[in-house]
């Protein structure tokens, strides 16, 4: 059942809901982060304008709306450091040309290691990320405690704390202001936005998209995006398009407030564990994905006690801490770990952005922007070409798995 209501959520109307229309140049399915920032550039630097995004429930439902708001830019692959720290330098830009506060905090991000592979896998991406210019350096532990003074750099963790790769770009964004200040830049340059709008099928004639058919009647469209996070995979299958891409469940929570202490975002890939402290004073922490492929976003008392266990280990001040809330949501996991944005491969209009798995936010408005320029000059631009989906035909796999599951960058 939708849990959308007319008005819910609209914030004193921060964007102009409109009639359904029968026909647009552009359908986007997904009101997440990737169809929003998308459609606001295709209005905004195309001027294509008659574009409908549709969101079957309502605006940051999915992903965009449950992640962990963290940021950064030392990712571990070339293709990936580029697009990310535009990303990165992205933020502050959107703020002004929204013209609303998107509460970007660049506070950085210190990852912990704690065994000699993970050292030499962060040596491995901070040079990466160096020489393509993004800011990572490596910490010893006396310096991971000058930075995080709350850290238990002793031998009596069940993982002691051997190095610490510092990011200070980095940060966190309020997940929600983003979703809601691209629903308003997009509503203000004309794109219609449609919240429990649910899309049920894809008509294609000759090769080409034609249209959807949806919860309020049938729509035709020159050009569609599929932007729908863990669901991508369903809206493919419409098409009877198989997508490696498996949805996980992931789960989050986060504390009672507490006295500003965590002034950066903590992560650690030995304990399954990354938190921050949100403005609010809470201890804002996610964990690893049920290993599963499933749809749910129920959560389990298990990653309460993961999460407490493996976080007063590394940082004992948080003892006695009470969690408060916890909930889930869907990461659509490619096997690289990487996303596919991809345009005109199997029908002449047909556009994908999805497989992001836990790093789709930070990188939401540039892909956005990137993809609005696929789509209007039909043409993928040379920093998305690498994530086509015939890499995984032509095996291609980007190297970000190995560092980012087993040593350490899960946000
Ligand atoms: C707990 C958690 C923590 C995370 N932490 C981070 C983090 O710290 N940093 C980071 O970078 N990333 C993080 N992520 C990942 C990030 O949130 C996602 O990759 C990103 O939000 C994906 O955005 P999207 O716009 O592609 O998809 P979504 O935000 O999932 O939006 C897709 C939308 O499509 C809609 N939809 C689906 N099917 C249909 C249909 N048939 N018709 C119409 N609409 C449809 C859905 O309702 C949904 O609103 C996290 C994710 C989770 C769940």
């Amino acid at each position: 059942m939708s849990v959308f209501r007319p008005g819910f959520l609209e914030l004193g109307r921060l964007w102009e809901t409109k009639p359904l229309e029968r026909n647009y140049e552009v359908v986007i399915v997904g009101g997440g982060i990737h169809g929003l920032a998308t459609a606001y550039y295709l209005a905004k630097e195309h001027g294509i304008r008659d574009v409908a995004v549709l969101e079957r429930e309502y605006i940051g439902f999915g992903g965009s709306g449950r992640n962990t708001a963290i940021v950064r830019a030392n990712q571990r692959t070339q293709e990936n450091v580029r697009l990310y720290d535009e990303g990165l330098k992205l933020w502050p830009v959107l703020t002004d040309e929204l013209d609303f506060n998107l509460m970007f905090y660049n506070c950085g991000n210190l990852n912990l290691a704690h065994s000699e592979a993970a050292v030499s896998s962060f040596r491995l991406a901070i040079n990466t990320a160096n020489f393509y210019g993004v800011r990572s350096e490596l910490l010893d532990p006396q310096q991971c405690k000058e930075v995080v003074p709350a850290l238990d750099i002793s031998d009596r963790p069940k993982h002691p704390i051997q190095a610490g790769m510092y990011h200070p770009p980095g940060g966190v964004v309020r997940h929600d202001a983003v979703v809601w200040g691209l629903a308003k830049g997009a509503s203000a340059h004309g794109v219609a936005i449609h919240q429990g709008v649910g899309v049920e099928g894809i008509d294609v004639d000759g090769g080409r998209i034609t249209g959807v058919r949806t919860s309020e009647g049938r729509i035709g469209c020159d050009k569609l995006g599929i932007m729908a996070g863990g669901y991508g995979t369903a809206v493919c299958a419409m098409l009877d398009i198989e997508l490696p891409v498996n949805p996980l469940t992931i789960q989050a929570m986060v504390t009672q407030p507490l006295k500003p202490f965590l002034h950066h975002v903590v992560s650690s890939g030995a304990y399954h564990v990354y938190a921050n402290q949100t403005l609010k004073g809470e201890i804002a922490t996610g964990a690893h994905m049920d290993p599963q492929v499933n749809y749910t976003t129920d959560v389990t008392a298990y990653y309460f006690k993961h999460q407490a266990e493996a976080l007063t280990d590394f940082m004992p001040c948080l003892k006695d801490v009470r969690f408060l809330r916890i909930w889930a949501g869907l990461a659509d996991m490619t096997p690289d770990m990487a996303p596919i944005l991809d345009g005109n491969f199997a029908y002449d209009g047909l556009y994908l952005d999805v497989g992001w798995g836990y790093f789709g936010f930070k990188s939401g408005p540039i892909t956005g922007k990137y993809m609005a320029d696929f789509i209007a000059r039909e043409e993928a631009p040379e920093i998305l070409r690498p994530f086509a989906l015939r890499r995984f035909l032509e095996n291609r796999y980007m190297g970000e798995t190995a560092t980012a599951m087993k040593y350490g960058q899960w946000d």
